[in-house]
This record gives C-alpha cells, structure tokens and sequence, in this order.
C-alpha cells in the first residue's frame, strides 16, 4: 500500500507528511517543509507514536454522578445524557447557559461546524476557542491596519528573497525547525536576521543581531526604532502618502520615543537599535514578523501595531519579499480564526454584530437572522464565568486543554469544577478530560480528512491514511448526532467534503473568502492561498500588492503608547516570569508527553535561571524551584542559562502538575484581542 499524502498534527509551519503503515517520511512538494528533500522536526517524525499510543480513548466514558470515576458507556447513552443536560440546563438558566470551547488545531471543517453547531443547534451566543490564547493580538492589530488578518502576506518561499528580517518574539529554530531552511536560504544570499527576545534562544543565536529587551518592552522597541527611521532619514514619504493614512498623529507620539529613553525602557543599547534601522531602512526588501513573544501581552494589539507603524513607515507592504507578518503557531491558528469559532466572528472572517453578514450567513444556515445570537464572552472571560451567578452552567469543549494551557490554571481548575456539565471531547484522557463528566473518543490527525490553512494563508488538505479504532467517532460525527437529538434545524454533514462545501458558501464573499477553493484545487496545486472567489480564480499568494482590505484601500497608521506589563516586579515579586516552548512538546503537551522519544529529549519542566540570579538566591543548578506568583505556585529544577537576562527566569509551558508554568500566569487581557498576558509576570523564587 503507497504512503499517503498528508500532514503533521502540530504546528501553523504544517509540513507535508507521507504515512503509511507503520512509516512517516516527509513530502518534497509542500513550500513549507520541501525543497532539498523535505524536512520534518523531532515531533513530526515521532507523531505514528500518537496513533498507537497506549492510553488512546476508544470508548465513551461518563460518570453516574460527580464524585464517581469515569465508566466506559455506549454512545447513545453518552449522547443522551449529554442532551438530557443540554436541555435542562437551558431551560432553566437561558441558552446562554450551554458554552462551546474549540481549539486551533481543529480542521477548518470542525471550526465552521463548530461554529454553527453554537449558534444554531443551541443558540447560545458563548463559544470561543483557544487560538484567543495564541494569535488574536496578531489578528486584532492587522485588521485594524490593513482590514484583513493573514499570518504571512507572501508565500513562505519568500523568506529568502527578505534583505532583512526582524523577528520579534518568536524562536523558529525550536518551535518549528524546518521554517529555519528559509533562514538559511535568505542568510545565503547575504540577508540579515534580527532577533528581538529575552533570551538568546537557539534562533536568536543565529541572528546578525539580538535586541535582547525587558519582557514586555517590545512596543516601546518598535517605537524607538521607528523614532530612529525618522531621524535618520529612512522613512519612505512617497509610500506613506500614497498607501496609508494617519501617520503625521504617529510622528507626534513617536517625538517622544528618543534613543535614550527607550534604551531606558527596554535595556537594548541605543547602537543596537541604529544597526537594527539601518539594516531595515537600507534593505530593498525586509520583512518584519511578530510572534507570541511579542503579542501575548495586555498591550499585545498595540505592541504589533507598533511594529505595523515601523513597516508602513519604511514602505515594506505590498511588494514580494517585503511588508509585515505574524507567525501563527497552532497547527490551524490561521483557518481556526476565519470560520466561527470564535464569540465575535462568522464563516468567511466575517463580524458577528455585521446585519449584511448575519444575512447572509442565516440565509445558508437556513435559518432566520433574528435566530442568530451575538457575540460572546472571550476565552479567558468564558472560562473564569464558569459555574458563577449568571454564567455558563455546562461547558462542551473539543480539541484543548485549558487546564494546562489557560492562564491562573489554578482557578479554571476552581470553574471546571462549578460546572453542572463539563464534556471533553479528545482522544487522549488530557488533564482536562480527566474532570469531564462525559468524555467522548474522537479519531485523531490521520485517521480522518480535513483541511487546514497554514501560516501562510494556504489551504492544505489532511487526508485520513489510517484506519481508526472502531468505536470512534470524528468530532463532525459528534457534531451531527448531537444536532440531530437537538432537533437543530439545517443540516449538520458528518462528511468533512460536505461541509467543506458548505462552509465556502457561507465564506463566499466574505474576508476569508474560500468559495474558489476545492478539495481537488488543492491536491492538484499543492495548496491554494485565500482569498479565493471563485473556482477560476488562482488565489491570493501575495495579499495588499495594489490596495489593503480598507473600504479607501489604504492602511491605517494608528498611534500607539509604551505601557508596562500589567503586573509588574515588586519587593514580594522581584523577578520577571516568561513561558514558552521548547523544540520536543507542543502546546499543553497532552500528545507529546505520550511520545517516548520527545519525553526522553526533555523529560521534565525546569525553571530557566542566570547563574547570577541563582547564586544571589542561593539556588544550586538541578534545585528544585519554588517559583509563587500573585496566583499560584509551581516548582521545578533550576537549569542554569546565561542566555536569559539576570531579572528574568522562563518556565516551558508542556507540562500538568505542580510544575505547571499556568498556575502562575496572569489572566490579564488586551482591551481589544483579549489576549491574556501568557508572556510576562511577576514571581519570586526560592529553594524548594
Ligand atoms: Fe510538525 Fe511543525 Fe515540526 Fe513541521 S515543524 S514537523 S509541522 S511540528
């Protein structure tokens, strides 16, 4: 039997896979991971070892009350009391009672089913999904500037014709190492690479050049470089005045961002930040990319609208090579955000409280306008209402796992528990699914056929290449029994085709528009970029050439102001807490602490320390940490780095139990996206 084309189950990069019985190779033909031979990092050639992995759920599994353990069950009992709950839930408390979580690894299949299945089957207005953890600054702020949110605005090949890159936030050599092959192709042709971060991480390593800033300084960064662009001459006026409005209000917050005062701010020597402008300003082409490091912050919309002011300033968007990007991170970050799982948006990255877009969305739904809830409560917002006077009292949730990966875990633990339904659908028993009331088996990445959109806004097809356990069930086959006890009205596909079609109806038109694309466009031309409008029309590889998505065709230059991170060092807090990945887990770490191999690389969670920092506590390299926060406390072994600044410690964030990096984030959120603020807080450390 010949290998099947597919892809990895994890991250945005979503490299191309060949699997087979028993084998996985990477494909040549996908951008992303092909070219000299393909590549795949650690966790996609381990990734067979999840679809054998021993604790696979392969059975419905519900408890008779609270406090009893979870029993295998039949799926129409699974289902019926499911909606027995549904049901008495909603009359007694409004439908809002009734929330939906969703994830953005979900195929953009699962996210519009998901989408529609809240708002049509129950009505209620309270879904959103964990992609507000990951990338909504990232969304909030290009949407604001140009009026369209797509992670790259080129085709990932277009890295390496970049003169210059600055990358802000974001360690690609260890979260998605074959993107490191475009690095590697752009630095061949004598381009340079800026790194900005607080650690000297693997990528920053490979950098011309490391700003490395004070957590949660990054928007004064970019403002100070762009006050520099503006003294030195490299601002592109021609640009400005013909491709963009409002920029004179940005020089006039700019003026108060000089060298000196920012050197104050963030740490970065003012020599740094004059190399940093002069390779940008001088470049033909340059792209500046922000990731998590930048964006999960309270100020995270205003933080990438800072670096969006510096790109517009130099003139880089809308020509190949060049212009402003995010790096997405989960696997469907990008189309996860587009088709409605999130409590503001529907189908085709429209707004939910748009009358033309309601419209038009009821009208394939088959439903009246008026029947269609409003926006919801956001992620973090949903979660910590749980359980409380006049929020959620049930909560579905498919394809996460917040009780590791939400920020103050601790007290989503507090809410899950409050709930009077909380079921899980996944098919591992993750830390969350273990307080479910119900947990439902789902098939996973290559047991089942669905499209995904990677970082660079193309659409890919994953196609199901092995069989699954039998009593399994896709999560579009959940979604269409549970409708059909609902009674919802319209029709809920369990056939990932079906509803694929459906869901470019209801996208036709919209920002996100996938009306054009298909599954056999996408095999025949190993992916087609949205927007799409239709099936003679070759797609969008390259987004904002003539005109960006405003109603003027012009991109917006919003001024934006430095504030410190919301909570900052104290006397009882001195130290600054920053989380992030490493190269052998992904996300909560619920598929790869499975894995052997990725558990054997790093087994365990640790505390990233500066020998400094650590003799000054009296902290020994292997310690166990006691690292308390104003939410929790969690503990783990000193690993000493002098790669990290002397006031920051960094925590992975992979891992469940009393070193789970969560329990001391804050939930702290952006006014606009709702992000919360993953990426910096206050700690103190002592031995344990
Ligand atoms: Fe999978 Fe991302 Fe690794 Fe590629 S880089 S193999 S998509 S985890």
């Amino acid at each position: 039997m010949s290998p099947t084309p597919t892809h990895c189950p994890y991250c945005a990069l979503q490299c191309g896979m060949l699997v087979g019985p028993g084998t996985i190779a990477p494909r040549d033909d996908i951008p992303a991971n092909g070219g000299g031979g393909g590549a795949l990092c650690q966790k996609g050639w381990t990734a067979g070892d999840l679809l054998t992995t021993p604790d696979r759920l392969t059975v419905p599994l519900m408890r008779p009350h609270r406090d009893a353990p979870l029993e295998p069950v039949s799926w129409d009992t699974a289902l019926d009391r499911i909606v027995a709950e549904i049901r008495r839930i909603q009359r007694a408390y409004g439908n809002g009672a009734v929330a939906v979580f969703g994830g953005g690894g979900l195929t953009n299949e699962k996210a519009y089913q998901l989408g529609k299945f809240a708002r049509v089957a129950l009505r209620t207005p309270n879904i959103d999904y964990n992609g507000r953890f990951c990338m909504s600054s990232a969304a909030a702020a290009q949407n604001r500037a140009f009026g369209l949110d797509r992670g790259l605005p080129v085709p990932i090949t277009d890295i390496a014709a970049a003169d210059t890159i600055l990358l802000a936030g974001g360690n690609v050599a260890e979260t998605m190492p074959p993107f490191v092959r475009h690095l590697t192709a752009q630095r061949e042709r004598g381009g340079k690479l800026i790194v900005v971060d607080p650690r000297e991480t693997s990528t920053a390593r490979r950098a011309d050049l490391h700003l490395q800033v004070t957590p949660g300084t990054d928007l004064a960064l970019a403002n100070g470089l762009l006050h520099l662009a503006m003294t030195e001459g490299l601002i592109d006026k021609a640009y400005l005045d013909a491709r963009t409005t409002g920029f004179e209000t940005v020089r006039t917050v700019i003026n108060g961002y000089w060298p000196e005062r920012v050197e104050r701010i963030t740490g970065v020597p003012v020599p740094k930040m004059r190399e940093a402008v002069r390779l940008l300003g001088e470049a033909a082409n340059a792209l500046i990319l922000t990731a998590r490091g930048a964006e999960q912050h309270a100020t995270g919309t205003d933080t990438v609208t800072a670096f969006i002011n510096l790109a517009l300033a130099l003139g880089l968007p809308g020509r190949p090579g060049s212009g402003f990007g995010c790096l997405t991170g989960q696997g469907n970050g990008q189309g996860g955000r587009e088709h409605g799982q999130k409590a503001d948006q529907l189908p085709g990255y429209r707004k939910i409280d748009d009358p033309a877009a309601r419209e038009h969305v009821a009208r394939v739904w088959g439903i009246d306008p008026d029947d269609l809830p409003g926006p919801g409560l956001s992620a973090t917002e949903l979660l910590g209402a749980l359980g409380t006077p006049g929020g959620p009292r049930a909560l579905l949730l498919f394809g996460s796992n917040p009780v590791v990966s939400a920020p103050d875990a601790g007290r989503v633990e507090e809410r899950l528990a409050a709930l009077d339904l909380l079921v899980v659908a996944d098919f591992v028993p993750s830390e969350t699914a273990a307080r479910a009331d119900v947990v439902l088996p789902t098939a996973q990445w290559a047991e089942e056929t669905g499209t995904i959109t990677n970082l660079e806004g193309r659409v890919l097809l994953r196609r199901a290449a092995v069989p699954r356990p039998p009593q399994v069930r896709g999560d579009l086959e959940i979604l269409a029994a549970l409708a059909e006890r609902l009674k919802a009205p319209g029709r809920f596909s369990a056939e990932p085709a079906e509803v694929f079609d459906e869901l470019r109806a209801a996208s036709a038109g919209g920002l996100a528009d996938y009306s054009g694309i298909t599954y056999e466009r996408i095999v025949a031309e190993t992916g087609v970029f949205w927007p799409c409008p239709g099936e003679g029309h070759p797609g969008t590889p390259r987004v904002f050439l003539d005109r960006f998505a405003t109603p003027d065709g012009r991109a917006r230059c919003v001024p934006v102001e430095h504030r410190g991170p919301a909570e900052d060092i104290s006397a009882d807090y001195p130290v600054y807490l920053t989380t992030g990945r490493v190269l052998a887990h992904y996300q909560s770490g619920a598929q790869t602490r499975r894995i052997r191999a990725l558990v054997d690389a790093v087994p365990e969670a640790y505390v990233e320390i500066h020998p400094d920092l650590a003799e000054r506590l009296d902290i020994a390299e292997g310690a166990e940490v006691r690292v308390t926060s104003r939410r929790g406390r969690a503990v783990a072994k000193a690993r000493f780095s002098r790669a990290i600044r002397r006031d920051t410690v960094f925590m992975p964030f992979h891992w469940a139990g009393p070193a789970r990096a969560n329990l001391l984030t804050n939930p702290a959120l952006d006014p606009t996206s709702r992000m919360p603020e993953f990426k910096v807080c206050a700690v103190r450390l002592e031995k344990s």
